[in-house]
Formats: C-alpha cells, structure tokens, sequence
C-alpha cells in the first residue's frame, strides 16, 4: 500500500459512504460538495506535499514498526527531531492552505494512544497497546487520516458524566459483549470529520469512580453503521456552496458534530473501556500535543496573512507608511513567538515508558494561550493595513454587472499600474482569512477551551522551584 498520492486520498474517500447532513438535508456526494470538498482539499495538502520534492524530506519519515516510508500525519513522534519536525509540517502546511488543514488532531491522538495504551497494561494487565499497535500499523499501512473525537456536548457544565440528567451527554458504553462494545453520544466540533478515514475517540476530561462507562477510547471507520455527522455552520459557507465571493479559492474548514446513535465498535479497536484513573492522562497527552501542534499551523497561517498585508500595501500605495511597517513588524513577531514557542515544547520534550517522545507539557500550553490572544491581534493587525473594504467589499457579481461593474472597478482601483481584479481578489482573501468562523475559533477554543491551558500550566510548573529561588536570593532558610 504505503504512501497515498493525493488523488488516491481523494479515490480512497470516495470508496466510504458517511452517513452526513448538511442544511437540514442528507449529503450523499461528500467529495462533490464544494464546502466540504474545500475541507477534504486542504486535508489533500497533507499527501500533495508528500510527493513534492521541496517537502518530501519533511513529510516522509521511516516507521520503524512497519519499516517502510509513512506519511508524518501517521507517526507517533520516536524523537526529538520527529517531535521538531511536526511543528514544521505544521508552518509549512498552514502556510500553503492558509487555513487549518485537519490533519493533526488525529496525529496527536494516536501519539496520545501510543504512551497511555501503554502505561495501562502495565497497571492493569491489558491487552490495549497491542490493539493499538494493530491498529497503528493499518493507519501506517493505508496512509489513512484520522479525526479527533475528544469534545463530549457535556449538557450542564456544573455536574460530571454520571450526575447528568441525560446520561448520554458524555460518550458511553451501553453495552458490552462477547464480541465488543456498543457505544452512544456525541462529539461536537469535529475538524474534518468528513475528510477523514477513521475516528478516533478518547474521553474528554478527568474521570472518577461512578464515570467507568464514560472512560472509553476506540477507533472506527467514519462510514460506521450509527455515526451520524451533522455539518456545522461557518461564517462564510454559504459562499463557498454558490461558488461566488469564497477568497481562499482552494481550501477551507468545516466542523461537524457527529452523533453515535448505538454504534458497535469491535473490542480489537478499544483502547481503553473502564480505567477511569486514565482518562485525564489521555486527554492531557492529547491536549498538549495539539496544542503544540496549533504552533505550527497558526504561525504558518500569519505568514499568509503577513503576505496578503504586505501585498495590500503594494496595491493601495501604502508601502512607504512607516506605521504600517511597524504593523508588518508586531505580526512577523507574533507568529515567531508561537513557533518558537512550540519548537521549545519539542525540544524539551522527552521518551516515554513505551517509547514515544512527549513534549514540554508547560511550553505547549503556553504557546496556546498565546496563540488565542496574538491571532486575534494579528487579525486586527492585518485588518488596520488593509483598510475598511475588508469588511463589505462589493460581490463579484456586482463586479461582473453590465450597469455598475465598470463603476465599481473604477472606484476600487488603488496604484494605476496593479490591475483592480488583484486587489478585489486579495481584499476576498484577507475577509476569509480574518472572519471564517470555523478557522478563527479555534485560536481561542482549539485544544480546549483557554482556562484548560491555563489550568494545565497551573498544574505542571514546578512553582516551589521558583519560590525556592526567590528565598536564596532574599536569604531565607526554612527547615
Ligand atoms: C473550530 C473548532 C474546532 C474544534 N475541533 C475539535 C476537534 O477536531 N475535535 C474535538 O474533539 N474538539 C474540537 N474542538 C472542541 C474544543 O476543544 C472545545 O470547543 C473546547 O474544549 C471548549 O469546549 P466547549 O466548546 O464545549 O465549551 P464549554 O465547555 O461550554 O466552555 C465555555 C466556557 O465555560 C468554561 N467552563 C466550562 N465548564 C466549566 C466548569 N465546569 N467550570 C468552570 N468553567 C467552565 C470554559 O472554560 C469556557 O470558558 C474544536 C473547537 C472549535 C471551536
């Protein structure tokens, strides 16, 4: 099998039959649907770039358990290099699809499987990591993409899974038998549920004693009889449906919810059903590498919106304004620190009881608060560079009118020598990059929501070693 190209992704795809809704309509045609197909595309990005020279030596890396090539997407990082390389997979696809390209969740939980899975048997004489090493190795294999169902709907925030009314508010397991597990939920936000050829679902929080049903983790296939994925909206959706005013004109996101409706999942692909002590360490390994992972990605997507101010100021004649370059200056130092910040994570990062390397736990959560706050910035930034028409740039087919078209190009014009169809095409890309919904959440409640990153910092920074600090240098001894 090995490597796939993009258009036997694409081919791979077309062979599953998702069970989806869209607009309150079913959706047979998943790769003929322009929303969801700009979605599957920026996730393509992922196999195109394996082919391409210029980042192959990136993208392929030899997996020593099935001792061929893999796609990275598919690789528990073994290294620190690997744990390096997936914060520059991640800039250099942000940067290429100027969004988010769905891919990593499902890296970061199977690296988050490949310790836990591990550490479980030892306590509990298990046989998970083996299920997970099979399953591993068909991901390897296929070269398969993999999504991340971690959010349970959770009903009333203040009572934990067991107390709520409505016992199906977090993921569980109704049944179990000779042969498997039947499970019933939801998982809200799911990136690129559609695009991806398995799902993979790990509990969302800690659990306690009276939660065992609710610690479950499995992998099925996304065409699984029950699994129901309902297409979330995005501000501009609409758009990218009628083919008209899209801006990024190749990729884009979407974030369904996917309802398991008694879903059987064979006990070869169980990961974890009862040990509720290793719920949190699940979600924690899991956050923490898609929060590194979010360093990547979004430092790479302020290179494009770098890129699209530095081109509207070329075209609006702007190039020159000293205070737009101190603008240009404020981005290119927020998506370096994010970056840096992320590769920090990796190369403080260190090996696992099973062999896989985790990152800095303190860095990566860091890089995410920051991430939530310097997007938002940066958008800001970008938005003042390019001006108003950013926000209610006449439609193309206002432009294409035979009675106001030639007006309207007129009076967009900036410098005579760049022709206006430049300028209106990179005013649509800025508003994409500024205001789709589904992308620019996700700065702020990606990888959890912001206090789960603050809380975690909380948690795992050695805070007496600081103290410890401050009293030598004040000269007090304490016993
Ligand atoms: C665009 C986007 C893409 C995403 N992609 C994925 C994905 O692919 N897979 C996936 O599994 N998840 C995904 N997520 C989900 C993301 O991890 C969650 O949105 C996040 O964890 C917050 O959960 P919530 O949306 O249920 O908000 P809530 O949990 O309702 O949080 C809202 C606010 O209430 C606070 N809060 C909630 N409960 C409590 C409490 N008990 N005590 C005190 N404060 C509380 C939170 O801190 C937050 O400030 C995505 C989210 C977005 C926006």
């Amino acid at each position: 099998m090995g490597i796939k190209t993009k258009e036997e992704y694409i081919e791979s795809l077309r062979q599953m039959n998702p069970t989806a809704y869209m607009f309150g309509e079913r959706i047979i045609d998943i790769l003929d649907n322009p929303r969801l197909r700009a979605g599957i595309e920026a996730t393509a990005a992922t196999y195109e770039l394996a082919q391409m020279a210029e980042y192959k030596d990136l993208l392929v890396a030899h997996s020593p358990l099935i001792d061929e090539p893999v796609n990275r997407f598919t690789l528990p990082p073994g290294s620190i290099e690997d744990l390096v390389a997936r914060v520059k997979i991640n800039r250099a696809l942000g940067n290429w699809v100027g969004t988010c390209h769905q891919r990593c969740t499902g890296l970061d939980c199977l690296s988050a499987l490949s310790i836990v899975t591990y550490d479980i048997d030892q306590k509990h004489g298990t046989d998970y990591f083996n299920h997970f090493t099979k399953f591993l190795k068909h991901v390897q294999k296929n070269d398969l993409t993999c999504n991340a169902g971690v959010t349970d709907v959770k009903g009333d925030r203040s009572l934990g899974p067991h107390e709520q009314a409505d016992k199906d508010m977090y993921l569980h397991v109704v049944e179990r038998k000779d042969d498997g597990i039947i499970v019933r939920g939801a998982k809200a936000h799911q990136t690129g549920s559609l695009s991806s050829h398995e799902i993979i679902v790990l509990p969302t929080r800690a659990l306690k004693k009276g939660d065992e049903e609710y610690a479950v983790a499995f992998a099925i296939p996304n065409d699984t009889p029950g699994l129901i994925h309902v297409v979330g909206r995005s501000s501009l959706d609409n758009r990218e449906l009628d083919g008209c005013d899209i801006g990024n004109l190749r990729y884009s996101k979407y974030c369904p919810t996917v309802i398991f409706d008694d879903v059987f999942v064979p006990w070869e692909r169980v990961f974890l059903c009862g040990e509720v002590k290793f719920a949190a360490d699940m979600v924690v390994k899991f956050s923490s590498y898609h929060r590194q992972s979010h360093g990547g990605c979004k430092s790479g997507k302020i290179d494009c919106m770098i890129g699209a101010a530095l081109t509207m100021m070329d075209y609006s004649g702007t190039s020159k304004a000293g205070h737009l370059k101190q603008k240009i200056i404020d981005m290119v130092h927020r998506a370096e620190t994010l970056y840096g910040c992320s590769l920090a994570a990796s190369y403080e990062g260190g090996e696992q009881p099973s062999g896989t390397y985790f990152i800095d736990t303190v860095l990566a959560n860091a890089s995410k608060i920051h991430e939530g706050k310097e997007m938002a910035e940066s958008i800001r930034l970008m938005v003042d560079v390019c001006g108003g028409y950013v926000t209610d740039l006449p439609s193309d087919k206002d432009f294409e009118n035979s009675e106001v078209g030639h007006l309207i190009k007129k009076y967009m014009k900036g410098k005579s020598q760049v022709p206006v169809e430049n300028r209106i095409k990179m005013f649509r890309l800025v508003e994409k990059m500024a205001m789709e919904s589904a992308d620019t959440i996700s700065d702020i409640h990606g990888g959890g929501s912001p206090e789960a990153h603050r809380v975690t910092i909380l948690r795992e920074t050695d805070l007496d070693a600081k103290k410890k600090a401050a009293k030598r240098l004040a000269g007090i001894k304490e016993e």
